[in-house]
């Protein structure tokens, strides 16, 4: 059998890992600190996405004749 490790702490889950509920993490506190994880990367990618955004203003009707 496959041997299923938390990707947070590395550790092994022993038994039915389907019987785990935080699965693929063995904890919820793992998995909090992976979704922490997410929501960072997320606002930070997000701020300078808008920064950037400004950065290019739309300017439509340049035609070439
Ligand atoms: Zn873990």
């Amino acid at each position: 059998m496959k041997q299923v490790r938390c990707p947070i702490c590395d550790a092994a889950m022993p038994g039915n890992w389907q019987d785990y509920p935080d699965y693929p993490f063995c904890t919820r506190r793992c998995r909090m600190i992976d979704l922490g994880r997410w929501l960072g990367e997320d606002y930070r990618v997000a701020g300078k996405d808008a920064t950037d955004d400004r950065s290019t203003p739309d300017e439509g009707g340049q035609e070439v004749s």
